[in-house]
């Protein structure tokens, strides 16, 4: 990619080795066990992934967005998007509100745990009633003295049964839609916080997605983040972040199942030839490769703003959609290529396929992308 240092292709050469050598081996049994183990977070949190544009002085690498794109397009390369998924959460979906509006009390007793791996963490805002609609979430944080007392309930909850703290999304005030809504962090070890089932899911299986429960859980009110009633705005900024985080772990696993299944198509033999002599074969492989070369141009587009810190609400919003709608061909593609292998355990390409479906869902789905781009274009 154009504007890439040799730092960001070491960088990019250090995640490579790591997803090789401590990830893939491992993702069949973590598949199995419904998780992915506390230890990674660690490693990670060693090698400095999990606090790649935050600040030295809380662990940090303070480097620029490019090293987060390197960092979760390789993850998005270890054939098991449930564990790239769960880091991700961790780095780019429930700190940067924390980051950027978080007082120093809650930076040092949770980020700093959190970049070095000590700590995990979930960003908790669906609820079994609402996950399109956020500003109709009903798990309510009331003042009493100088605490907070939380009630309710959230679900979907990535990292829900390992979290030692979540980033929650709670209503404050009777203050109509968004305004009644504050952020706050939440330590999971507490009387009255417990976690409810956990979800069994058709894919993303490396993972663990739980329900939590809140039953007076009390916390000071140190532990609200930024201003009270400006919870809903950092969710929506902290989703740009999550959005493009969440694209490029697609964009990686694409990535993943192109090169696999090009390395098919040399050794497969149909009618006494390997299969990319087909025509059909070879005009897919070139269709596919052209969406993932404009999704990955769209990917570093949004990091330039990032880095600029320019807002990129409508261009992640647009990269989102689109990223969700090919990585659903190119993963079903790659199958058809395949054959009948292609939906066998062996091949990760079954596994990417089965996967893919969550980018069109999660942090936002396909409809709410098009009512935010149709809202920018001034079509509401
Ligand atoms: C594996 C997994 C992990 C997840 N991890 C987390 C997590 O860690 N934290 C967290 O908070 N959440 C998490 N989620 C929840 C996820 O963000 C929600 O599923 C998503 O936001 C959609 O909400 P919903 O499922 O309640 O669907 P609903 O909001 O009920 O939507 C149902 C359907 O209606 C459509 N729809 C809704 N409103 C509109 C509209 N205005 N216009 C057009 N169509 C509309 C939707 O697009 C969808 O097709 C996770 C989900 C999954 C599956």
């Amino acid at each position: 990619m154009l504007g890439l240092t040799e730092e960001h292709k070491i960088f990019k050469k250090t995640v490579a080795d790591f997803v090789k050598n401590e990830i893939r081996p491992y993702v069949e049994t973590w598949e199995e066990e419904g998780k992915t183990p506390r230890s990674l977070w660690k490693k990670c949190g060693e090698l400095g992934f999990l606090g790649i544009n935050y600040p030295e002085e809380y662990g940090g690498m303070n480097a620029d967005y490019n090293f987060t794109v390197i960092f979760h397009q390789e993850m998005g390369k270890c054939d098991s998007c449930g564990t790239a998924l769960g880091i991700s959460v961790q780095t780019d979906m429930a700190t940067p509100a924390l980051v950027k509006h978080g007082n120093e009390f809650l930076k040092e007793t949770y980020l700093k745990p959190a970049i070095s791996g000590d700590m995990i963490c979930s960003i908790a805002v669906s609820e079994p009633d609402h996950g399109s609609d956020v500003a109709a979430i009903e798990t309510r944080a009331r003042k009493e003295g100088a605490d907070w007392i939380i009630n309710g309930a959230k679900t979907f909850i990535t990292n829900g049964t390992q979290a030692d703290w979540i980033t929650l999304l709670a209503r404050t005030s009777d203050a109509p839609g968004y305004q009644g809504l504050s952020l706050f962090v939440v330590p999971t070890n507490i009387p009255g916080y417990s976690t409810g089932r956990v979800l069994k899911k058709t894919c993303y299986n490396s993972s663990d997605t739980a329900e939590i429960i809140f039953e007076d859980v009390r916390v000071s009110e140190d532990h609200l983040i930024g201003k009270e009633g400006m919870g809903f705005v950092y969710q929506m900024e902290q989703f740009q972040k999550e959005r493009l985080a969440g694209c490029v772990l697609a964009l990686g696993a694409m990535k993943r199942c192109y090169e696999l299944t090009k390395r098919y198509i040399t050794e497969r033999k149909a009618f006494g030839k390997p299969l990319f002599k087909l025509q059909t074969i070879s005009h897919k492989m070139a269709q596919m490769i052209s969406e993932i070369k404009l999704i990955e141009n769209s990917v570093f587009a949004c990091a330039m703003k990032a880095n600029a810190g320019i807002d990129f609400t409508k261009d992640v919003s647009m990269l989102k959609l689109i990223t969700a709608q090919s990585q659903m061909r190119v993963m079903e593609e790659c199958v058809q290529i395949h054959g009948g292998w292609g939906l066998m355990h062996e091949y990760p390409v079954a596994r990417y396929f089965r996967d893919a479906k969550l980018t069109g869902i999660g942090g936002g789905t396909n409809e709410i992308m098009k009512e935010i781009i149709a809202k920018m274009e001034g079509l509401e």
